[in-house]
């Protein structure tokens, strides 16, 4: 059988990567892949749906036993790619997506060169502070620090295979599918 494809998507807070994956995610032969963390959960997450919630010591086992793809440290907490769903599915025929951070697309992209990375813009800097504040979940100084940490990550595009802007969200959907169908069509 023909192994899917390991796709790795990003994009700063606020281009609406969120918005765009759950549309694209209704085609059932895409896996979404659950990161694992040991940071609490917040009000309205799902143990299992948003994150697997683990403590130190579990994921430091998984970690000991090579059971992630790849885990960064932030903030004081563990976060990590399980490797085991994505490898069974990949497996399967099933495309896999993981939704990472830049850090960690890099870090899969050394371990995994056929992973395929997808950078999701906001049309422009101006949209992405709009869209924070009209999100009204951030202060005003949290809103800067995520414009800030925007345009480093934005900076980092030019080192995914595609980027795709996320001004009219139909598109947006419609680039993800042609580059996913694309890439199923590739020789090599
Ligand atoms: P939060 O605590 O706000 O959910 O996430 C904090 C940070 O961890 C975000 O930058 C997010 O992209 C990153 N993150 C979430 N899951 C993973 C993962 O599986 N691997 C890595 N390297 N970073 C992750």
């Amino acid at each position: 059988m023909k192994k899917g494809i390991l796709f790795v998507v990003s994009g700063p807070s606020g281009c609406g990567k969120g918005t765009v994956l759950a549309q694209v995610l209704q085609d059932p032969n895409l896996y979404y892949s659950v990161s694992a963390t040991t940071r609490s959960m917040r009000e309205g997450e799902v143990d299992g749906v948003n994150y697997q919630f683990l403590d130190r010591a579990q994921f430091e086992t998984l970690i000991e036993n090579d059971g992630m793809l790849e885990h960064a440290e932030y903030c004081g907490n563990y976060y990590g790619t399980p490797r085991k769903p994505v490898e069974e599915h990949l497996a399967a025929g099933h495309h896999v997506v993981l939704e990472i951070d830049v850090v960690g697309a890099m870090h899969v992209k050394e371990k995994c060169p056929d992973a395929v990375l997808l950078f999701l813009m906001p049309p422009s800097i101006d949209v992405l502070k709009k869209r924070l504040v009209g999100r009204g979940t951030e202060s005003p100084d949290v809103v800067e620090k995520r414009v800030a940490q925007a345009e480093r990550e934005i900076q980092c595009a030019h080192q995914y295979d595609y980027a795709v802007v996320n001004d009219v969200l139909e598109d947006a959907v419609a680039d993800v599918r042609a580059i996913i169908r694309a890439e199923e069509c590739r020789t090599k």
